[in-house]
């Protein structure tokens, strides 16, 4: 008898999940909370969706952190290379920007999206969206559905419910109750508050490019941008996971200049310029970043050497995060020790996960939908594998 098999959750996790079941002959229903699927995943597409990074796995890997060592046998299957190749598969070109980051040409995630649903319901899979899962007993798993309250039966389930940001897109974390405990959330590639003075406002959305910030023993070379909030964008994501813990930042604002040449430069006599037409000629700095230095230290130093050391390590103290609904990622959830190999969760057999819902986070450049989909795939396999064995 044809096995039956139950995907929760329609991002890219639940979907690489679904087609993996499908392809090994198994009837597929994903069941989805909200009325389409892939609601972050389009978002993701907004400003690019950045789908890998164009390197080899041995470099690509060390991005996850400690959970490289888990996720090594699911990318070293499906990484960057994979991705780029399913990507087309599904008839969109891609193209490697200057940073090797991977995206389709068009940029947005939406033909893609609808030409891989196409495909799943083309093998069969079966959709029910507007379906929220309310329960999961054994193989018994309650939705609350506009209908009322439904149930569907399977031999095995994957969960691929996401993590706990940007909630209004579906995934709100609010699964914790019933498959925790999990490693606590935490935002990920997050935004940080500052409450900015009157003469910042004129900069909000403006990005301060070529910096290098510095977080405890995390670097990371970009732009930011001031927002009306504080600081988002690529540069402080990068370094969020150790400012979150309450390290300061310093920000080197002249990244290509030693501090000797920055300091050369500044001794110059100035005439009769103000500090701030000084610093913009003799540095070449944008308006942005001398109104950052004068935001955190009205009083900018007179001598040229403490000037310098200013402009190469810019100290902001601790910083909070935006809240975490507001950040691209989150770290925490489910524990690798509650997951086998097959990423089944041990102590519910048949229930695998995928996805967001796992304890790894990474940087931006490609790395999460990759993660996704490696781990979509694996836990689809061997969800697969389990069912044809019981
Ligand atoms: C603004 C933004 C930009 C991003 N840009 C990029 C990028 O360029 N590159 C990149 O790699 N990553 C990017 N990401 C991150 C990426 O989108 C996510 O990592 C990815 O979508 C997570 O996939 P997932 O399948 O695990 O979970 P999700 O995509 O969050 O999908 C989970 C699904 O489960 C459903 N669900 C939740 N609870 C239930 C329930 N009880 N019953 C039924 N269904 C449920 C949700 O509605 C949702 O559809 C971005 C994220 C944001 C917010």
């Amino acid at each position: 008898m044809t096995k039956k098999a139950l995907v929760i959750g329609g991002g890219p996790a639940g979907l690489m999940a679904a087609e993996q079941l499908i392809k090994a002959g198994l009837s597929v229903t994903i069941a989805e909370a909200k009325p389409t699927l892939g609601r972050k995943f389009l978002m993701a597409g907004k400003s690019g969706l950045n789908l890998t990074m164009d390197e080899p796995v041995s470099a690509f890997l060390p991005h996850y952190y400690d959970a490289r060592t888990h996720l090594d046998p699911m990318i070293a299957s499906f990484g960057p290379q994979e991705v780029k190749e399913w990507t087309e598969k599904l008839g969109q070109q891609i193209f490697v920007g200057t940073s090797r980051r991977v995206f389709p040409k068009v940029m947005k995630a939406s033909p893609l999206l609808r030409a891989w649903i196409a495909r799943l319901l083309d093998a069969g899979v079966r959709l029910r969206t507007n379906w929220k899962l309310s329960g999961l007993s054994e193989n018994n798993a309650q939705f609350q559905t506009p209908d009322g309250a439904k149930n569907i039966i399977a031999d095995v389930v994957v969960l691929a419910m996401g993590g706990a940001s940007w909630a209004r897109l579906g995934s709100d974390g609010a699964w914790v109750e019933q498959f925790g405990p999990i490693t606590p959330f935490q935002p990920a590639n997050c935004a940080f508050a500052m409450d900015w003075s009157n003469h910042m406002t004129k900069f909000f959305g403006t990005p301060i490019k070529n910096l290098t910030l510095r977080a405890g023993d995390m670097i990371s070379r970009g732009e930011i941008i001031v927002s009306r909030n504080g600081i988002e964008g690529g540069g402080i994501y990068s370094v969020s996971r150790t400012l979150r813990t309450g390290v300061p930042l310093t920000i080197d604002l002249r990244p290509d200049w030693t501090v000797d040449r920055v300091e050369t430069a500044l001794s110059k006599p100035r005439g009769k310029d103000s500090q701030t037409n000084h610093l913009r000629k003799a540095l070449k700095l944008d308006p942005i970043k001398i109104a950052l230095m004068r935001e955190l230290t009205p009083q900018l130093p007179q001598d040229a050497k403490a000037l310098a050391k200013m402009v190469k390590c810019l100290f902001i103290k601790t910083l909070e995060p935006r809240p975490m609904d507001e950040a691209i990622s989150t770290a925490g959830g489910i524990p690798w020790i509650r997951l086998d190999a097959g990423l089944m969760l041990m102590d519910r057999p048949g229930i695998f996960c995928a996805g967001e819902m796992i304890d790894w986070e990474a940087p931006t450049g490609g790395y999460l939908i990759t993660a996704c989909l490696a781990t979509g795939r694996w836990a689809g396999l061997h969800a697969a594998q389990y069912a044809q064995r019981t």
